[in-house]
């Protein structure tokens, strides 16, 4: 018998973290129609056109320029054409970092104000949703720690005194301005050890893994050039001794047959859900309580009633809606209630 359920019977709190990790996937359904100014949100097929690459990859020899990683890859790793290179780094850049959320609440208003803060989001996403959505939600306090797998336009650092913060900031230690972090490009032997900002992400990634009750992933297609870093997380979570209770869910559109093949290592049994959309998963049914639904509807077959965030187009609203939510989380005792609607 597993020993470490992690649920808590007399508050009702299952102790074991969220751990949310997003792909390009999550940013297209966040923002179907594009950004704030409609710019179209790439996933990697789209990325040369939206960089306006596509002739350059092709003059370059490229019979299709519509395989951002293997271009890339390629370049990098005969080292042909430094100039292309950089190019491609700039373009980048400022492609995703010129990106702004619209004002109505998104996907990812959604997300951050459903987990708690002992939860985690990592995103393998360059672009500035996850942290624009952060910024404009601190004011509930209680958001998940987020992490940026492969850097982030919106994510600045001063490495001298190992701070983090958000574009335009200063250091708080040194006063200096932060600087942007270092961008991880598609190549198959990714360096996520020199950097020192993409190492800490990475680690508290497996440190919030190795803990975890459920592990949804989100619009994240586990391209060739990640294998190793999905080993790594598969690593992490199958080692986990929570492993053989909690429960995977996959958000993604690609067919179910090839979701299993790709994200087999991670199941335990038939522990997982394949879905097409976020509003199908236990953190949509359970918001702020995910682990704890699952940990009472299957420890003690006693399961609590489903509880989905309501379709509120202000983010105000969604943060006035979790109120009672939060109440219940200072108090340190949980429910199971429904909230009331506003
Ligand atoms: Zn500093």
């Amino acid at each position: 018998m597993p020993t470490l359920p992690s649920l808590d019977l007399a508050t009702g709190i299952n102790n074991s973290p969220h751990v949310v990790i997003l792909g390009a996937g999550a940013s297209k359904a966040s923002l179907p129609r594009g950004d704030l100014n409609g710019r179209v949100v790439p996933v990697m097929q789209q990325l040369a056109s939206c960089l306006d690459l596509t002739a350059r990859f092709k003059a370059a020899g490229f019979p299709d320029p519509s395989d951002f990683e293997s271009v890339y890859d390629e370049l990098i790793s005969t080292g042909s054409d430094p100039t292309l290179v950089a190019e491609i780094e700039t373009r980048v850049q400022s492609y995703f970092a010129a990106m702004e959320l619209p004002p109505d609440a998104t996907l990812y208003d959604r997300l951050l104000l459903s987990l708690r803060d002992s939860d985690l989001i990592a995103t393998f996403n360059w672009d500035p949703f996850l942290a624009q959505a952060f910024i404009r939600n601190r004011d509930t306090r209680r958001l998940p720690r987020i992490a940026f797998l492969h850097g982030n336009v919106e994510i600045a650092v001063c490495l001298k005194d190992r701070r983090s913060g958000f574009r335009g900031q200063v250091c708080q230690k040194c006063t200096n301005p932060l600087q942007p972090t270092r961008l991880l490009y598609p190549v198959r032997k990714k360096d996520y050890k020199s950097d020192p900002f993409i190492a800490n992400e990475w680690a508290a990634l497996e440190w919030f893994l190795k803990r975890a009750y459920m592990l949804t992933i989100f619009g994240y297609g586990a391209p060739k050039t990640d294998a190793a870093a999905v080993d790594l997380l598969s690593g992490a979570w199958t080692g986990n001794p929570r492993f053989e209770l909690g429960q995977v869910n996959i958000i993604d559109i690609r067919p179910k047959r090839q979701l299993e093949e790709t994200w087999e290592s991670f199941f335990c049994r038939d522990h997982y859900g394949i879905h097409r959309r976020l509003s199908h998963t236990w953190l949509h049914r359970h918001p702020r309580r995910s682990c704890e639904a699952l940990a009472w509807a299957t420890l003690q077959l006693a399961p609590w009633r489903n509880n989905p965030m309501p379709r509120y187009k202000s983010p105000r609203r969604l943060q006035q809606w979790i109120e009672p939510l939060l109440t219940e989380e200072q108090a340190g005792k949980f429910s199971g209630n429904p909230s009331p609607s506003l």
